[in-house]
């Protein structure tokens, strides 16, 4: 590890974590990387503490020395929270270690897990309990619980479920000073002052690092049934969502959209991966009913698609006759973020518009960037019941990659033209890290700056924890 550090301070962290637990340049090289290569760092040290109690020591010592600490779970983050910067100074502390499922408790539809678990861990732990942890992400083998509350993750399910946010009943956290907070709480109802795990949630690490929480859980689903549809247009798409929900309500817990480029991506690169459908269509949604009720969900979506065809919404269909088959499904949708790394550069936008604006976002947007770069090819996708798109813009068939990563803010700044003009939000899902930091004086008033300021100041007043990620550096 480099030596960024003054030596004495260096040899204390020492002290702190087994030698096991301080990683070699080796070991700790892929954690200081972004996993789209967006952002690479340097750290003093890259410290896996298996305990709260190291860690509460770890950052007891950060705040004495003034030493900056930048958590990180599962490294799976789309905007370089979990990234410390070239300058060596930071401890990049990982919760890898931090891996007990410490408690399932069915009977309260709860599930008491430490930061490090990987969101796939808790899912498992859940159904062999009977149970579902509805949080679902491309990224799950990977992600972490921490890293989900941090980022306030979403997914293909908040349509039914909500964000982590809502998943959350209570928070244990060390904060900036090195003090532990135990949240723990299981309680559905509690109204005793200001919620502080809410502070946690979507904290991207700047306030303290959340070390275990109180997940809810659900029943099992009995009863799924997927279709995978292909239409003209997102107003189509849109149309057909109206539909399902109006036909299944609460039981309709997966709406996402896909364009044929995306498709075309995923069958040109990615193993295995075949068309539901033997025409081509511009546009596909990915629809699944699922319920703890046996309520003849088959007949419930045959219902909707018939309404849908006879609206002239939908132009084909393919209903899943197997798990096996709704899981192929499901790879095309979840596939779609990586191909496009084997498109050539990639200029992203997370960004939600309501609902109900949401088709005529894309569509605009999407003429707005080949106005501004013919040839850019728009991958748009993703849950467009949330009215959340992953507003991906892939490079010119044969341009320069760097070169047109180099225009990175300007295609950026079309976009959010778009998205500001149907009342959107720049950051939908995965957060501001510092890859958006620099749009908040764009989209939040002054009121809400000064807010969020104080909050950082209040948790953090030596400006630690993640500093230049979400705010601008506020070291003391
Ligand atoms: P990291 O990447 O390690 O960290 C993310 C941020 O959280 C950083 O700011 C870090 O400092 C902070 N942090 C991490 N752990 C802690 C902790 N214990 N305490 C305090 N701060 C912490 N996101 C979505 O919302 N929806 C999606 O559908 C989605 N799909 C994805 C698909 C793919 C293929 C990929 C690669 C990513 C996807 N993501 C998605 C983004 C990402 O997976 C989520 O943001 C995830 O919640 C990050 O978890 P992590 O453990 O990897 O966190």
């Amino acid at each position: 590890m480099p030596e960024t550090m003054p030596p004495d301070i260096a040899a204390r962290f020492r002290t702190l974590v087994a030698e096991r637990d301080q990683l070699d340049a080796e070991a700790a090289a892929p954690k200081l990387v972004e996993p789209r290569g967006l952002y690479q760092g340097r750290a003093a040290f890259v410290l896996t503490p298996r305990s709260v109690d190291e860690v509460a020591a770890i950052v007891r010592l950060a705040h004495e020395t003034g030493t900056i600490v930048v958590p990180q779970g599962g490294n799976t983050g789309l905007v370089g929270g979990q990234t410390p910067d070239e300058s060596g100074r930071a401890i990049l502390l990982s919760t890898a270690r931090l891996d007990r499922i410490r408690e399932v408790d069915a009977e309260g539809n709860l599930m008491v897990v430490e930061a490090g678990v990987t969101l796939q861990r808790a899912q498992e732990a859940a159904e062999a309990a009977g149970r579902l942890f509805p949080l679902s992400l491309g990224s799950e083998g990977t992600c972490t619980i921490g890293g989900n509350i941090a980022t306030n993750a979403g997914g293909t399910a908040v349509l039914a479920y909500g964000n982590t946010r809502d998943l959350v009943l209570g928070v244990e956290a060390v904060l900036p000073d090195g003090r532990v907070w135990n949240g723990l709480r299981r309680l559905r109802k509690d109204n005793t002052g200001y919620d502080l795990k809410h502070l946690f949630i979507g904290s991207e690490g700047t306030l303290g690092i959340v070390t275990a929480a109180v997940l809810k859980l659900f029943p099992a689903p009995r009863e799924t049934a997927t279709a995978f549809v292909g239409l003209s247009s997102p107003q189509a798409a849109l149309a057909l969502f109206q539909i399902a929900r109006h036909h299944a309500g609460p039981a309709l817990t997966g709406c996402e959209i896909m364009p044929r480029i995306g498709i075309d991506f995923t069958l040109r690169h990615m193993a295995g991966a075949r068309d539901p459908l033997e025409a081509v269509h511009p546009w596909y949604i990915l629809l699944e009913l699922s319920s703890p009720l046996a309520m003849g969900l088959g007949e419930t979506l045959e219902a909707i698609l018939a309404e849908a065809f006879e609206a002239g919404v939908v132009d084909d269909a393919a209903i899943a006759a197997s798990g096996e088959q709704s899981a192929s499904f499901w790879r095309l949708r979840l596939g779609l973020s990586e191909v496009q790394g084997h498109e050539g550069g990639s200029i992203k936008h997370d960004v939600s518009a309501p609902v109900a604006r949401v088709a005529a976002f894309i569509e605009e947007a999407t003429a707005a960037v080949e106005a501004h770069l013919p040839g850019a090819r728009v991958v748009a996708f993703g849950h467009i019941g949330d009215g959340n798109i992953h507003f991906n813009v892939s490079q010119p068939i044969g341009a320069d990659k760097a070169q047109y990563l180099a225009g990175w803010d300007a295609m950026n700044r079309v976009v959010h033209a778009v998205v500001a003009a149907h009342g959107g939000s720049v950051a939908a899902e995965h957060g501001v890290g510092r890859l958006k930091r620099g749009l908040l004086e764009d989209v939040k008033s002054d009121v809400e700056l000064d807010l969020m300021r104080a909050v950082k100041r209040a948790l953090d007043p030596k400006g630690v924890f993640n500093p230049g990620v979400v705010l601008a550096e506020t070291r003391s």
